[in-house]
Formats: structure tokens, sequence, C-alpha cells
């Protein structure tokens, strides 16, 4: 990492720049790691200062802003760059339950917010409404895999034209699995990016969940959602039937 925390992803040049401003070493590192692998670039401003300098000299796609910075809040921050006529989409961290918060930062301009502790996918569902919206990102609403459609917008879910429904936490799962074929996820990573980064109870509720997301899909043998014994679990779409 360079001078001043500033970093960016030379290798997917063409995502969109995500700027994260945030002192918190856990959050910041949870959030470069997850939206690198997602092909975003991401640039991180440890204070106010220098998170209002990277707004004017980068240019960001989407803002992650946190309230509580060492030097400016977060909420002096919104109001400055909106002063400025810039209409980046703003995404708020807030402490848990601060319902004033939300309010306070929703009147100075920023555009969504989310509570901590987090879930990563949560966050992502945003991250990508929002670029939708500002048409900073062009996506599709509509994954569709084998005979599966998932729309990330409405939260429908259809298998072989037929209407299914998932539980939010399933839902995720799914889009999870779906956006990255292949990819063998541990438990550990599954609970990390759905459940949240502080999630400390025991990893059973994972197989939980993927066997009841199983069982509403229809996912037979040869699965679909297949089990890496002792690892975790990955996605294969092009063998599922
Ligand atoms: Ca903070």
């Amino acid at each position: 990492m360079g001078k001043n925390g500033f970093e960016t992803n030379c290798r997917s040049l063409g995502g969109a720049l995500i700027l994260v401003i945030e002192d918190e070493d856990t959050i910041t590192e949870f959030l470069k790691t997850g939206l690198k692998y997602e092909g975003y670039r991401v640039t991180i401003a440890k204070d106010g200062v220098t998170g209002l300098d990277y707004v004017r000299e980068l240019d960001p796609d989407l803002i992650i802003l946190d309230i509580m910075l060492p030097d400016k809040d977060g909420f002096e921050i919104c109001k400055r760059v909106r002063r400025r006529g810039s209409n980046i989409p703003i995404i708020m961290l807030t402490a848990k339950k601060e319902i004033s918060d939300k309010v306070k930062g929703l009147d100075l301009g920023a555009d969504d917010y989310i509570t901590k502790p987090f879930s990563f996918e949560e966050l992502l569902a945003r991250i990508r409404a929002l670029l939708r919206r500002s048409g900073r990102a062009v996506e599709s609403t509509e994954l569709r895999v084998v005979d599966i459609v998932l729309n990330t917008e409405t939260r429908e879910v259809y298998k072989g034209g037929k209407k299914i429904s998932l539980t939010p936490t399933e839902f995720s799962l799914l889009e999870l699995f779906i956006r990255h074929p292949r990819r063998v996820f541990t438990r550990e990573t599954l609970l990390n990016r759905i459940w949240g980064y502080d999630y400390t109870g025991d990893t059973n509720i994972v197989d939980v969940h993927i066997s009841h997301l199983r069982d509403k899909i229809g996912d037979k043998p040869p699965r679909l959602i297949r089990t890496h014994y002792g690892v975790g679990y990955a996605f294969y779409p092009e063998e599922g039937k």
C-alpha cells in the first residue's frame, strides 16, 4: 500500500472505481479484498481530508463513507461532496441501530446506508443497484444458469419457469454461487460474506441453509451445488441437471 493508504487495483482497470473512506482496518481490509475479487477498483482513504482530495482527484464511481472518522465526520464529507455539485453515489456506513444517523445521512444527500456489522453480499447488492441507477456501470439484473433465472432487482427466482420462494440468505447464497461458478467456498468464507464479518456462531448453519437451498431448487445428484468434503461448497452449472 502506498502513501496515505492510496491504492488501486491495476489488474481490473475496467471495473468501477470505489472510494472507501473509513479508518477501521478490519473493515477496509474486508472491503478491499471482497470488492477487488468482484472486479472493482478500490481506493482507501483513512481520513476525511484525504477522502475529499480523492473524490476530486480520482472522480470515483461510488463512495462508501463511514460516519466516524478521525478528522471530519462522514456527514461533513457527504455535505461537501454534494455542495460541489457532485452526484457520485454515496453509501454511508452507520453504527448499529442509529436510526437518526441514517436519516441525517440521507438528508445530506447520501443515496443509501448500511448498518455495521454488515454482510458483504448485502453491500454488493446495494453497490450494484446504485451503479446501475447512476448509469456508471451497465449490468444485467437477470442471472441465468441452466433452468434457473435469478433477478437481482426484484429478488425473484424461477426454476424451469416456475417461481420459487427463497429466504434472503438462500437468495444470497445462490447469487454468490451463480456469479462464481466452480469456485470452492469454505464455510468460513460463506459465513464471512453472507452472515457478516463479525459472525461468531457455528459454521454448521451454512450446511443447514445449503441443504434448504438444494431442496428448493430441486438439486439432485450430480448436483449444481456440490460438497467438497472437509472444505466447503462449489457450484457447477455445466454439469448439473
Ligand atoms: Ca470509522
